[in-house]
């Protein structure tokens, strides 16, 4: 007997003909005997409508108020499953995130998860009754509804698996695992049998939404084991693992881009000792993520031009906050969120060099401009023009042996 967690995304939940589905493989489990905690996502569209409902009734609205708005779509789903397994003869109950508790911290909109107590869900558990809980969401110190970033019952899923010390964390989707690029622009793209936590780390963070980035550091972290696969097939999904579970290490594994990126560029900062403090560190006070970086010095070495991305969504709020810090002298604030950030990942870039030139020629070769580079020890990233997105990751698939056809 195995205690395991299975979390169904949105399309896998998308209505209820997908839901009875859904039942239908947990009933393979509870038939097996194991003890099944269910995490669920709002029904396919659903946190989209919700999100756009809030814009439109308040532009710059209460994140406390955003937060009980667009964590309500789990909860529909949670009470549906829990429905449709009850008539199928299983015993089960919803779980909302306050009911757990799951606490979070009081960041509004990405909560982090504080601490989980199973006590109660245990005890349920153990008496054979399927908990579904709500993902996406917890309960802040403050007893306020909060909501843990786009992506966030990934999360749900990893911290209840750790918190019950489940054996498991199976996350069901609509692609059949981890591919080396998004499969929906990829054609060729290949799933992997087995994927390092690491690798999988950087392909979440460098924008494959397969899994949300922090679900993969809390995987990391506590040692759960995750798999990713299919809700609309049986076949072997992708495993994430230890290096050392890894026979044949390729150098890249993976190919990923992220579209929510903008650019920018202040021209002519004055080039003072202490100047990029000044301007990164109202923006990490203000909660912005600045990501790529790059600095160019005039020759006369008094002015310096500087880039950098941040979130599509920071734009507006980073430009107002250089304005506002008065000491920065600058000649031009320009953005540009015409930009698509592309990254090639593997373990392998550790002990193989050139990895950088032949994704540079590979660019270059289909005439496409790089406007900002980035690396770390297992990824490179550049910035290219969003046009030219699909045509760069195919590209740069090809160039890394990746196409099904080269296996
Ligand atoms: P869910 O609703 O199940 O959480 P998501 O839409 O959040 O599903 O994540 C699954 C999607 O991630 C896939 O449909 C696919 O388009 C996208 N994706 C991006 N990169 C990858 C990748 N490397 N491997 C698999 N899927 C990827
Ligand atoms: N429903 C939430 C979202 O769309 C959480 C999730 O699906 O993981 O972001
Ligand atoms: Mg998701």
């Amino acid at each position: 007997m195995s205690r395991i967690v299975m979390k169904f995304g949105g399309t896998s939940v998308a209505n209820l003909d997908r839901i009875r589905a859904v039942a239908k493989r947990i009933k393979r489990e509870t038939d097996a005997g194991n003890q099944v905690a269910v995490v669920v996502s709002a029904m396919a569209g659903t946190t989209d409508q919700l999100i756009r409902w809030v814009e439109e009734a308040s532009p710059l609205h209460d994140a406390r108020e955003y937060d009980a708005v667009v964590s309500s779509g789990e909860q529909v789903t949670a009470g549906l499953l829990a429905l449709v397994l009850q008539n199928m003869g299983i015993s089960a109950r919803s779980w909302l995130g306050w009911q757990v508790p799951f606490r979070t911290n009081t960041v509004h909109g990405s909560a982090r998860i504080e601490d989980i107590d199973t006590t109660r869900m245990i005890e349920r558990l153990e008496d054979d009754i399927v908990c579904v809980m709500a993902g996406f969401q917890g309960i802040s110190g403050d007893n306020r509804i909060t909501t843990l970033g786009r992506g966030g019952s990934d999360t749900s899923a990893v911290a209840l698996a750790a918190a019950l010390n489940a054996d498991r964390c199976d996350i069901y989707t609509d692609v059949e695992g981890v591919y080396t690029a998004d499969p929906r622009i990829v054609s060729a793209a290949r799933k992997l049998d087995k994927i390092t936590y690491e690798e999988m780390l950087e392909m979440a963070s460098l924008g494959a939404k397969v899994l949300q980035t922090r679900s993969v550091i809390m995987a990391m972290n506590h040692g759960v084991r995750v798999q990713v696969l299919s809700s609309f097939t049986d076949k072997a999904g992708t495993l994430v693992v230890d290096e050392d579970e890894i026979v044949e290490k390729q150098v890249v594994s993976g190919i990923a881009y992220a579209k929510e990126e903008a650019k920018i560029t202040l021209v002519g900062v004055e080039n003072t000792p202490g100047i990029a403090g000044e301007i990164f560190g109202p923006l990490a006070k203000g909660n912005i993520n600045v990501d790529m970086i790059i600095q160019n010095i005039s020759e006369d070495g008094k002015q310096t031009d500087l880039t950098f991305t941040v979130p599509e969504n920071d734009v507006d709020k980073a430009a107002a906050i250089l304005k506002a810090t008065g000491h920065v002298k600058y000649a031009k604030l320009m953005s540009d969120r015409d930009v698509v950030k592309i990254s090639v990942i593997g373990v392998g870039m550790r002990s193989h060099a050139g990895v950088a030139a032949r994704m540079f020629e590979t660019l270059a070769a289909k005439g496409i401009n790089i406007q900002v580079i980035s690396t770390s020890e297992i990824k490179i990233s550049v910035l290219i023009r969003a046009e030219y997105y699909e045509l760069a990751v195919r590209a740069l698939h090809t160039t890394f042996g990746l196409d099904t056809d080269q296996e």
